[in-house]
């Protein structure tokens, strides 16, 4: 009985997942093509960064009139530090994320960053002072080398390199048959979810930017990739104002401060062993989680049995 509900269970969690990666890609596409309304003011200052701190103040968001998505969400990462959001499909969650990059203006309260309000600064030097690394990178049909570049065009042969080492990515280029010459890509060499992700993450630690935000792939990478992600990531958000979206348990345990998303409202926030103890929506997920991670660690078991 046991054993044909875990795994079942399980992958009903992973199709929710790759379901929820679909809709934010084509959400990320429709936001890249549009985004009108969203221009920068006559003269607009180029945002100046400080330490990096992040403000949401009281936002208020809707996508479409009479539905409202946030409902007066505030929150603080100081700089340097990393803040973690959880929280249920549908929560808000990325949306967090869309205005934090500006492809939407907020519909009540503010963000700032350093103090200064996004609406006032020049497009351009936000999204220079933001790294992102998302849940699913789309590359570019061109080299490696020229997908880790793009986080900064000027680097050089050994920075490209470097950076490589450091996402835990460098060990598989060298055994493609081109290294980093190699073509990725539609017509070129597929890459897994977890290499795509560290070639992403690459490209954020030559770009070396402030912030960061941290859209975190799932459980459906099995725990080598996973660890090597966990490595990767860490290095990147080192003395990095990180805001991420957290699905790994390893990133919760060990945020400044988590904010649980329900219904675009800050339902429950505080630190792990504060929000374990207090039993509520926090705890629910955290078990849940466990559980499905007790089942990939089943799956993976029973297949090398196999
Ligand atoms: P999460 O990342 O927490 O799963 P999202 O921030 O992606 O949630 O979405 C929050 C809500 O906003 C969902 O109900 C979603 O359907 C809706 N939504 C997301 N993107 C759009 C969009 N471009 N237009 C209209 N509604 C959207
Ligand atoms: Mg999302």
């Amino acid at each position: 009985m046991i054993q044909f509900y875990i795994p079942l269970n399980f992958l009903g969690f992973i199709y929710r997942e790759i379901k929820q990666a679909i809709v934010d890609i084509e959400a990320m596409f429709a936001v890249l093509q549009v985004a009108p309304e969203v221009t920068d003011r006559p003269g607009a200052p180029d945002l100046v960064v400080s330490g990096g701190t992040v403000r949401f103040e009281d936002v208020r968001f809707s996508y479409d009139e009479g539905r409202e998505i946030l409902k007066g969400i505030s929150f603080e990462v100081p700089a340097g530090r990393t803040v973690a959001i959880v929280g249920p499909s549908g929560a808000g969650k990325s949306t967090l994320s869309r205005l934090l990059f500006r492809f939407y203006d907020v519909s009540g309260g503010r963000i700032t960053i350093d103090g200064q309000d996004l609406r006032d600064i020049s497009q351009e030097s936000l999204r220079a002072a933001i790294g992102m690394v998302p849940q699913d990178t789309v590359l570019f049909n061109d080299t490696i080398a020229y997908n880790i570049r793009y986080g900064r065009p000027a680097a050089s042969e050994a920075e490209v390199e470097e950076a490589a080492r450091l996402a835990r990515i460098d060990g598989f280029i060298r055994a493609t048959p081109k290294g980093f010459k190699t073509e990725v890509g539609e017509r070129g060499l597929k890459l897994s979810g977890g290499e795509k992700q560290r070639v992403a993450i690459a490209r954020t630690l030559l770009k070396a930017p402030p912030i960061l935000v941290l859209d975190e792939a799932t459980s459906a990478l099995d725990s080598h990739t996973e660890k090597e992600i966990q490595d990767a990531l860490d290095r990147v958000s080192e003395g990095r104002t990180t805001l991420v979206i957290a699905h790994r348990l390893s990133t919760v345990v060990s945020a400044d401060e988590i904010l649980v998303l329900a219904d675009g409202k800050v339902a429950e926030r505080g630190c792990h062993a504060e929000l374990l103890a207090k039993g509520g929506l926090y705890a629910a997920l955290w078990n849940r989680q466990r559980e499905a991670e007790d089942a990939a660690a089943a799956l993976a078991r029973a297949q090398a049995e196999e």
